[in-house]
């Protein structure tokens, strides 16, 4: 009988141990939560590569959102301006307000209230919890959507695939189980030339080649 943690999440979690990507520094083990937040703001539509290299010098000089807001926003500015992402400066600016104002300085781990923090969506919220409480929840994005896609044979715009991807979350390893899937779909499940033939859970996927 098919069984998605044998099939699906296992292997992933085993390649993933073996091939997983190092250097992404928001994956360090001593960023913060406003870290991570700052991460996933700058990480939206664009790639990880590009943030890597201006994620390290931001946090290091804005490490909590006190320092943001003390900053003058055309510094803010100046440090990811490199990316082509002067206005997330302004939603990293807001949220970090939002934070003080509301929270006492600490990013919330309330999924309602994260989603109200200024440029964070569901993926990001999710992200947070995920990383930074160990929610036993997952986060698709675009390419965990094709990847769950074509394993399961669903179409990638279904909203089932969302309750999915929580399903098969381990609640002891979620945060592994996240980075491997987007790891997976990045290096093996690739939008243009999937590796299936050397592919570790080729055998029950669905995908018609
Ligand atoms: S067999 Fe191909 S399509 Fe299926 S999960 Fe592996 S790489 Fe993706």
């Amino acid at each position: 009988m098919f069984d998605p943690q044998r099939a699906f999440v296992e292997p992933v979690l085993v390649w993933w141990t073996a091939n997983g990507r190092d250097g992404l520094p928001w994956r360090d083990s001593d960023r913060t939560a406003f870290h991570l937040l700052v991460a996933e703001i700058l990480l939206q539509r664009t790639t990880a590569t590009a943030v890597a290299d201006a994620y390290r010098p931001f946090v290091a000089r804005y490490p909590t959102p006190e320092a943001v807001t003390a900053a003058p926003t055309e510094d803010i500015e100046q440090r990811i301006d490199r990316l082509g992402l002067v206005k997330r400066a302004e939603f990293i600016e807001r949220a970090a307000s939002q934070i003080i104002d509301s929270h006492g300085g600490d990013v919330p781990c309330e999924y309602a209230d994260l989603v109200t923090l200024y440029g964070v969506g569901d993926y990001s919220a999710r992200s947070v919890l995920i990383h930074v409480d160990g929610a036993g929840i997952a986060a698709v994005d675009v390419n965990v959507r094709r990847l769950l896609s074509r394993f399961f044979g669903i179409d990638a715009d279904a909203d089932a695939l969302e309750p999915l991807a929580d399903a098969l979350a381990p609640t002891d390893r979620s945060s592994d189980f996240q980075h491997a899937m987007l790891d997976f779909a990045a290096d093996v499940c690739t939008a243009r030339s999937p590796q299936c033939e050397s592919c570790p859970i080729e055998e029950h996927c669905q995908k018609e080649i």
